[in-house]
């Protein structure tokens, strides 16, 4: 921790050597009020609902007040952004406000993001708004229903404080209500934490705030080590090197296992930077993530990635280059020798969780056969060409009983006709899944353009990107009109060919069991227990959040109740079980 300064002065914006952590003040908020809490989340401060209800829990949680004994501060990091390193980032609206130990005996920290301007602001004001956080609260808890590492959100409170952001309505700016979310994570340290102390950047010729500060390096790193991971602390706490490989190679081997899960789910995180990678392995900071509808391996949810550095089939490679990085940021307290070759435990890792978590999706436990692989990648090609969606096609596959069962052609045609009936074609699926602008935004250009066209240009937006926005959706709707028929039919054997092939695995599976009826049934639990028929699509969110605008939370709730039984079928999704037509990627400026 940096000496308290002027605490008048604690939040201006400014380099901070030698330091991870500067104390800061929350800034107050006018009017606090709750949208939305997660019960569970909560329960891991000991909080309960009939506290969410007593006045004081908007106020400490809004950061109007502060807690008693908490010492807000703002964590000093660093990051490479989009390939490159960026030098000092930090907390710029986020503020850690402490830890506590609850009554299971565990330790838990807890942040508030969007709490006003800290040292590492930048030129941002360090506030969020309510389309932001609601995505953050949402997702956080979706992920970890998910059964995927992952940061948690305890509550998420609107106020009457405003900001601009730069959404313009026929030239005027629009007011957005600065909105908090209660971040819960054993810590929220993370790759960059550790670049601080990093040497002068060989492309860049930028070097972290502390290099040289190899004393607290190995601080920070006996640190996180002893509270994190105990038992290489335990077990090597005396032979430093050994400890630090330890810690380093597991760290690695937990990235791996994550982005395995985010992969078997369609998730995208969009803003993969060593910033945002924790060194605990869980899922940190949710901006302009997505939840792939139609499967696409090269979907991009975050619109501003123009190089598709953060696509879905890049997520394993860039996670493992930010290991790299890694391993890099702590090489004056470990030699690269020592790190560098462990990067082999990523790919082990990663292909065997990725193969566990597969024989489940596609229900195949019993037998174990090398040509899965190639029935899998079929499997994804077909959803590929076919235009199907990913998590509503893997759902689907558990209505197949065993190819003996009495009601098996039954069965096989209902799956078939569901796999056939979201069908569309190769273009209109290139046409569907190209990064695009949000509706909303787009709409809003629209509108100017018409009374002030310099003012679109002046935004960098320009003209032409509207217009070729426009072409593609004119595109899309007719191939969507003329080829209907043709196109179907020829999806349609596709999915024949690619089930005929299953119905085979099927076959060899039922050569493995005894028992086909009981079978039947475990293998319906344990696909639906790693296929989930609710994700949050970017239209629910968009949905929940556009009530919300309105002063209607309802749906932000109903959507989390949903979240929080992804597997079940015990819940009526009423208008959310429809994958949409085209999947919506998220302009969201404010992630
Ligand atoms: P991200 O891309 O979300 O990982 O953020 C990159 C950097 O920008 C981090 O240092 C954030 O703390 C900072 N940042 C993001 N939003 C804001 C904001 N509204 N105000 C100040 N800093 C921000
Ligand atoms: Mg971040
Ligand atoms: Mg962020």
């Amino acid at each position: 921790r940096i000496l308290p300064i002027d605490p008048e002065k604690q939040n201006f914006v400014r380099q901070v050597p030698g330091a991870c952590f500067s104390l800061v003040k929350p800034e107050t908020v006018k009017n606090p009020s709750l949208v939305a809490f997660s019960k569970s989340a909560l329960a891991l401060l000991d909080i309960g609902e009939d506290q969410v209800k007593r006045p004081e829990f908007v106020e400490y949680f809004s950061g109007n007040k502060i807690l008693p004994g908490s010492e807000p501060a703002a964590h000093c990091y660093c990051g490479h952004q989009f390939g490159y390193f960026s030098g000092q980032l930090g907390d710029g609206a986020a503020m850690y406000l402490g830890e506590i130990v609850n009554t299971q005996g565990e330790r838990w920290e807890f942040q508030l993001k969007g709490a006003g301007p800290t040292p590492y602001s930048r030129q941002a004001d360090g506030r969020k708004v309510l389309r932001s956080s609601i995505r953050e609260f949402l997702c956080s808890e979706a992920m970890y229903n998910l059964g995927i590492p992952t940061t948690r959100a305890g509550s998420c409170i609107i106020s009457e404080s405003t900001v601009v952001r730069d959404i313009f309505y026929n030239g005027n700016p629009i007011n957005e209500k600065c909105t908090l979310v209660l971040r819960i994570a054993p810590t929220f340290l993370r790759f960059g934490s550790f670049e601080i102390f990093k040497p002068v950047d060989d492309e860049t010729g930028r070097k972290g705030p502390s290099v040289g500060r190899t004393d607290i390096l190995c601080k920070m790193l006996d640190y996180t080590i002893e509270t994190f991971y105990k038992e290489i602390w335990d077990n090597h706490g005396l032979d430093e090197q050994k400890m630090y490989e330890e810690f380093y190679k597991e760290v690695v081997r937990r990235t791996a296992r994550l982005v395995a899960g985010w992969q078997s789910v369609g998730w995208c995180h969009g803003v993969l930077n060593t910033d945002n990678m924790s060194v605990l392995g869980l899922t940190i900071d949710y901006g302009p993530y997505g939840f792939m509808d139609r499967y696409d391996p090269d979907f991009i949810c975050n619109a501003s990635d123009d190089g598709g550095r953060y696509t879905y089939k890049k997520q394993p490679e860039i996670c493992r280059w930010n290991c790299q990085k890694f391993a890099e940021a702590i090489q004056e307290a470990i030699p690269l020798d020592k790190t560098i070759p462990h990067l082999e435990l990523y790919d082990q890792e990663f292909d065997s969780q990725y193969k566990i978590n597969m024989r489940k999706k596609f229900g195949l436990q019993h037998a174990d056969i090398p040509e899965d692989k190639e029935l899998f990648e079929l499997f994804f090609e077909t959803m590929q060409k076919t235009g199907a969606d990913f998590n509503s096609s893997f759902r689907c596959l558990s209505r197949l009983p065993l190819p003996s069962s009495p009601d098996f052609e039954k069965h096989h045609k209902e799956v078939e006709e569901y796999l056939q009936q979201q069908c569309c074609s190769v273009e209109e699926l290139r046409l569907s899944c190209k990064p695009r602008m949000d509706p909303r935004q787009l709409q809003m250009f629209l509108n100017l353009l018409q009374t002030n066209p310099a003012i679109v240009e002046m935004l960098g937006m320009g003209v032409k990107g509207i217009a070729q926005e426009l072409e593609r959706l004119e595109k899309l709707d007719e191939l969507k009109k003329l080829t209907e028929e043709e196109k179907k039919q020829k999806d349609k054997t596709l999915w024949e060919d690619w089930l005929k092939k299953y119905v085979d695995r099927l076959k060899v599976e039922e050569k493995k069991v005894t028992d086909i009826q009981s079978v039947n049934q475990s293998r319906v639990t344990l696909m639906n227990s790693v296929n989930p028929r609710f994700v949050l699509r970017n239209y629910i969110a968009h949905n929940a959040i556009a009530k919300a605008e309105n002063g209607d939370y309802s749906e932000v709730r109903r959507v989390l109740k949903i979240l929080e039984n992804p597997y079940s079928d015990d819940f009526d999704l009423g208008d959310l079980t429809q994958a949409p037509e085209v999947s919506t990627s998220t302009a969201d400026e404010d992630a």
